[in-house]
């Protein structure tokens, strides 16, 4: 096997995935096709467009949603800087399946402690990100009256847990699972763990199915979440929670290495519509050397930022118009300099409509957050 053939997962450092069905093979993962998604009343654009690949017991949370039963969706932030389209994609996620039944109920965690150990982020500093996130999650549909928000430094229930999990793990365990990282890291995971089974406590309600979405990265979570909910099955009734998982995005340089490094491969839902254009006039495409070539020969959209990245995966919803954008690029009809002109033109409106609504947001945002201070 070849060095670039080898899948590495780390979920604070850079992954890499080359191909998800081994991915599946090797973690157990299930192929998305496998759940029961025609019993969904609707089905999300990154699952109908194989964004979401893959799956552990989403069937429990469909059942959940037939059944008209209660289930939680879980999901969190690290703060450390603002959404991303890479960040919007789970926050969809979380909003989507929060939003299929009026019995779900979400929990999202600011991982101020998560921030610290990874990027020494200060705790007053995650607090003034978290607001800023927070208003762009609620921008993007989320129904503040079903969620619960909480900071991990304050939640003592989470703490609670991640000391009571320290007793089932081992350091060989967590390396053997993340690799050698410093000890907070490994702590941090297990208040992960602690984020993912807080909604299975009896203060909000007991054992229920609960649902993670994430990135194909974040798997090691997942695993030992599982793990540790396994072992302590009889003390709290724990049923092992559920994930989605969601293809890596590659920044808009066609890199797989999002970083802040490389600023013009990142587009902010907070970017200046100046700033924006600026990377979309410059993102890699599918096109050929020449406008004759392109003419000749099509463009490879495949390949392509603009087509993958920002109009499949976030902001051109209708399926059809989708094909028709594939096709023309394939047979040369549209060169890029005028696709990348037509694409902008729905990113911007949708980009100034989406920073109208974030800003109205910021009262409900300050009392979300306050609401599960502890003073
Ligand atoms: S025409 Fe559009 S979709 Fe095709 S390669 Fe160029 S930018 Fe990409």
């Amino acid at each position: 096997m070849g060095q670039e053939d080898v899948i590495r997962l780390d979920p604070w450092g850079v992954s890499s995935i080359k191909d998800y069905r081994r991915l599946m093979e090797e973690f157990g993962i299930q192929p998305i096709e496998s759940a029961p998604l025609k019993e969904l009343p609707q089905l999300h654009r990154l699952i109908r467009r194989g964004f979401i690949f893959g799956h552990r017991d989403l069937n429990l949370i469909i059942k959940a949603v037939k059944e008209g039963r209660e289930y939680a969706v879980m999901t969190g932030i690290k703060p450390s800087g603002d959404y991303h389209l890479g960040t919007k994609v789970t926050a969809e996620e979380f909003i989507y399946f929060t939003n299929l039944s009026s019995k779900a109920m979400g929990f999202f965690a600011i991982a101020d402690l998560e921030a610290y150990a990874d990027n020494k982020i200060p705790l007053e500093k995650s607090r003034e990100i978290a607001i800023s996130n927070l208003m762009d999650l609620l921008a993007l549909g989320l129904d503040p009256k079903r969620v619960y928000v909480y900071r991990q430094s304050e939640e003592m229930n989470v703490l609670k847990l991640a000391f009571i999990f320290s007793r089932a793990v081992t350091y060989n365990m967590m390396e053997a699972i993340y690799g050698d990282k410093p000890f907070g890291l490994y702590y941090s995971a297990l208040v992960q763990a602690g984020d993912i089974l807080l909604p299975q406590l009896p203060e909000h309600g007991g054992p229920k199915p609960t649902l993670v979405p994430v990135g194909a990265d974040q798997d090691p979570h997942i695993r030992l979440t599982r793990d540790i909910a396994r072992k302590y099955r009889e003390d709290f009734g724990f049923i092992l929670p559920a994930a989605v998982y969601h293809k890596l995005i590659r920044d808009l340089t066609g890199s797989m290495k999002m970083s802040k490094r490389n600023p013009m491969g990142i587009l902010y839902l907070t970017d200046s519509l100046e700033s924006a254009r600026k990377k979309i006039f410059s993102a890699f495409t599918g096109g050929r050397a020449t406008a004759e070539e392109q003419k000749k020969l099509g463009g490879t959209p495949e390949v392509c930022t603009i087509f993958v990245e920002l109009l499949s995966m976030h902001f051109l919803e209708d399926d059809k118009k989708l094909k028709e954008w594939y096709w023309d690029c394939k047979t040369g009809r549209i060169l890029c300099g005028e696709c990348k002109a037509k694409a902008w033109e729905i990113i911007s409106r949708w980009l100034s409509e989406h920073q109208r609504k974030r800003e109205q947001m910021r009262d409900v945002a300050v009392k979300l957050l306050e609401e599960h201070t502890l003073t």
